[in-house]
């Protein structure tokens, strides 16, 4: 508890789901947390409230990161408030499935300008500044390694970011600031659960030798191992957090 008192993240998508948790996650921890969120205002302050009232510290920061823009007017507003930034968590992501044949401009479009361009627009800027020691958590999917059909654009991007993680890793040497990435499974978030039959969802909960979904908090647990004083030593990895469903 209050290991990273004086440390600064941003989380980003952090209104609702897994981000949401690791937002909670590393305020108890100890860390200043910037709770970002593109439309879910209400959320984000609620969650804003529930963090201080347990005695932690957040803002809530609006940034489409697909927007470049604001993912730097964000970055202005954490330094100008809190003297810098030590941990980034790209968490916002969209997950929109269609077969490949069947997948329509929008689908690609969306999914690459939030997933794979947002990830790259807050990587550019954390490169930049982040402080000495800092750390990059990025969030991935097991469906890299699981490919099921009608994830192909999602896990396309999922699959880019993987490769931005390894690639940047070594373009920060001599920085003191590591680069992971975290992959889920199944998690029961909206994203996971909206528009699947409950037969779908059991038979995915069940596929796991842990036989559950995930939680966001089980993912939280796993950025929060990467963000604090245990995970120094990890770096340029993905950690697959998936209850051994592949
Ligand atoms: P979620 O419950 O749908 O939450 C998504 C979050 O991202 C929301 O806070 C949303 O905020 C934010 N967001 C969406 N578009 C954004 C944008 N353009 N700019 C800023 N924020 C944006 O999703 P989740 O399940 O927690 O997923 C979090 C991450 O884990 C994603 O990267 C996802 O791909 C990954 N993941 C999830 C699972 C799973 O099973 N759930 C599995 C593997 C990987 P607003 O509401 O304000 O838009």
């Amino acid at each position: 508890m209050n290991q990273d008192s004086n440390k600064v993240a941003i989380v980003t998508g952090a209104s609702r789901g897994i981000g949401a948790a690791v937002a909670e996650r590393l305020a108890a921890d100890g860390f200043t947390v910037v709770v970002n969120y593109a439309g879910s205002s209400t959320e984000a302050e609620a969650l804003v409230t529930k963090i201080e009232a347990a005695g932690g510290k957040a803002i809530p920061a609006q940034a489409d990161v697909s927007d470049p823009g604001a993912v730097a007017r964000m970055f202005d507003a954490a330094q100008a408030a809190f003297g810098g930034i030590d941990v980034l968590v790209n968490n916002a992501g969209i997950m929109k499935l269609a077969s490949l044949a069947e997948s329509d401009d929008a689908l690609f479009d969306s999914q690459v300008a939030i997933n794979l361009k947002g990830v790259f627009n807050t990587l550019r800027e954390a490169a930049k500044r982040l402080r000495e020691g800092g750390r990059i958590i990025n969030l991935s999917s097991s469906v890299v390694g699981l490919t099921p059909v009608t994830y192909g654009v999602y896990a396309a991007t999922k699959a880019g970011v993987e490769a931005m993680t390894h690639v940047l890793t070594k373009e920060l040497r001599g920085r003191n600031v590591t680069v992971n990435a975290i992959a889920p499974g199944p998690t029961a978030t909206a994203l996971f659960l909206d528009g699947k039959a409950q037969a779908v969802i059991d038979n995915l909960a069940k596929a796991a030798p842990l036989e559950r979904l995930g939680r966001p908090e089980d993912i939280a647990g796993a950025v929060a191992f990467l963000a604090g004083p245990d995970g120094a030593w990890i770096n340029g990895q993905v950690l697959r957090a998936n209850g051994g469903i592949i």
